[in-house]
């Protein structure tokens, strides 16, 4: 079987600036490892503010021409992107799988899921309209002008190397803004394959740069102090955002903040238990549980707990972890060793406080970092890992005797980003939904990404709709004329 990283030229592990792919200017390079081996299997170019900078003036140079390519051309392009990636999606997820770690068919998942944000916002682009009505008091004209919001900056994570920069890239091409994204250090050559993708499918020079870089915050400063940029997304942890937040303040930026999670998923005893465990078996496990809206603490109320509890172990302990790239593995690497040791040190937290262990629990020894599917009860409430994102294979399972009391729990957190909830009852799943403080929420569902839906959270979880009509209303500002006409 052919190198994973043949999809990507040599000469395509540089800098996309402009029409060029060019070193970083002191010529410094980073390595990029397998995390399932430590092995490194590229080294990409060190951007410094200065290579930023000049991203940002081919950002600005090409804006004025892409605000005013008609949308039929923008949204054609947009679908020649959807198509190449659709069509190069082995070659795509092979790259993903080898510098993240997720199995194969997940890879796959994400290569579908991040090309469906590029045919959706295709069709949304030829739909951004303004409005026109009488004022009340008559006398004139009320119109509404939408235009490009400017020079975009985005700073992507390392979870979902391809959709998290997609669902950035394609509502702002449709809406005409011109973009430069900047991957996490431990992923950035799926970004850059997409930078080429979209190259060969016709997009002009400027419209997409990427920048990789270890030095994130030099960088991503410069660019947010900058006047010519107008618009801040990112995605990643709370911790990060809140700092981005505070600069972007300083140049009154727009910003879309896509932060941690820490969903609960309730399971109430009315719930048809296949379609919960099925549900939970997702939530918790997509992307070996390296996701914002990774179930984070299970609870199941008390007459179905030990039976969901006995079959959700089972199925967990059924999985096989190994090198994503291998046939029939589940569960791939983690991406680095500092997050090994953090779950490990979480469910050791747990355990001293007399949670038990019935699947997992003990990292392997040997090369990569990888974690088992673990499953823990009798986690009791002031346990580390229910407060924090666990970002790994851990689930914790909990029960409860009434839903304000389990309502409580799953809102008792600085979070808002999702919550699941199986029940067979309408009226008590609608009652969730109004209880749960979150932006999102499955509904006898566990996977609940959509690039026809708005993801987003509420309180530290994030500002801003991504997907579906609101997802492009983020690229787009609104100009308001008063026409005079007696
Ligand atoms: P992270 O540490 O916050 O990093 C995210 C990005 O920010 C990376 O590109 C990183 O660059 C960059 N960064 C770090 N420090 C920076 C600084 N001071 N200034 C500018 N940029 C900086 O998050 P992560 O570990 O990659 O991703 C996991 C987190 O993302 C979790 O909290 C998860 O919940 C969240 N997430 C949220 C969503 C959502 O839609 N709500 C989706 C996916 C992930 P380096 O790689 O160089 O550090």
């Amino acid at each position: 079987m052919s190198d994973p990283m043949d999809a990507l030229a040599p000469e395509h592990r540089r800098l996309r600036i402009g029409d060029a792919w060019r070193d970083a200017a002191g010529g410094a390079t980073f390595a990029v490892e397998d995390p399932a081996t430590g092995k490194t299997i590229a080294e990409v170019a060190d951007a410094g503010v200065g290579d930023g900078l000049a991203a940002l003036d081919a950002a600005t140079g090409a804006m004025a021409e892409w605000a005013g390519t008609p949308p039929r051309k923008r949204s054609e392009l947009l679908t020649a992107t959807y198509r190449a990636l659709t069509e190069r999606s082995d070659e795509v997820a092979r790259l993903i799988t080898l510098e993240m770690g997720k199995p194969l068919a997940e890879a796959r998942a994400e290569v579908a899921y991040g090309a469906e944000f590029f045919r959706w916002f295709a069709e949304e682009a030829v739909r951004v309209e303004g409005r026109y009505s009488t004022a009340p008091t008559g006398g004139y004209r009320i119109l509404t002008v939408p235009k490009p919001v400017g020079p975009c900056v985005f700073v992507t994570p390392w979870n979902f190397p391809l959709a998290m920069g997609a669902r950035k890239i394609a509502p702002a091409l449709a809406a005409g803004c011109t973009t430069i994204t900047k991957p996490a250090a431990q992923t950035p050559l799926t970004m850059l394959l997409l930078a080429r993708i979209m190259e060969e499918a016709g997009v002009p020079a400027g419209v997409v740069n990427v920048v990789t870089t270890k030095r994130a915050g030099e960088v991503v400063s410069a660019l947010l102090a900058d006047s010519r940029t107008r618009k801040l997304s990112f995605t990643g942890s709370t911790e990060v955002g809140r700092v981005l937040l505070r600069q972007a303040a300083d140049n009154v930026l727009r910003t879309s903040m896509e932060l941690g999670g820490n969903a609960a998923l309730i399971v109430c005893a009315d719930a048809d238990l296949d379609v919960a465990l099925d549900g939970a078996m997702v939530a918790k496990m997509r992307n070996i549980g390296e996701s914002c809206v990774a179930a984070n603490r299970i609870y199941v109320e008390e007459p179905v707990r030990e039976e969901f509890t006995a079959r959700f172990a089972e199925r967990m302990g059924a999985l096989s972890m190994g090198h994503g790239l291998d046939d029939g593995v589940d569960v791939g690497a983690l991406i680095d060793e500092a997050s090994v040791t953090k779950i490990d040190k979480l469910v050791a937290d747990a355990v001293d406080r007399g949670a038990r262990v019935l699947v997992g629990g003990r990292r392997p020894d040997g090369p990569g970092h990888f974690y088992p599917p673990t499953v823990l009860v009798d986690v009791p409430g002031d346990a580390l890992m229910l407060g924090a994102e666990i970002f790994g294979p851990v689930a914790p399972i909990m029960g409860f005797t009434s839903d304000n009391e389990v309502m409580a729990k799953a809102n008792d957190t600085e979070y808002g980003l999702v919550g699941y909830v199986f029940t067979g009852d309408l009226q008590r799943a609608l009652r969730f939904t109004e209880g749960l403080a979150t932006g999102m929420l499955g509904v006898n569902r566990g996977l609940i990404s959509d690039p026809s839906a708005p993801f987003g959270g509420v309180k530290q979880s994030g500002i801003g709709k991504e997907g579906s009509h609101e997802g492009i209303l983020e690229y787009l500002d609104l100009t308001y004329a008063a026409i005079d006409l007696p």
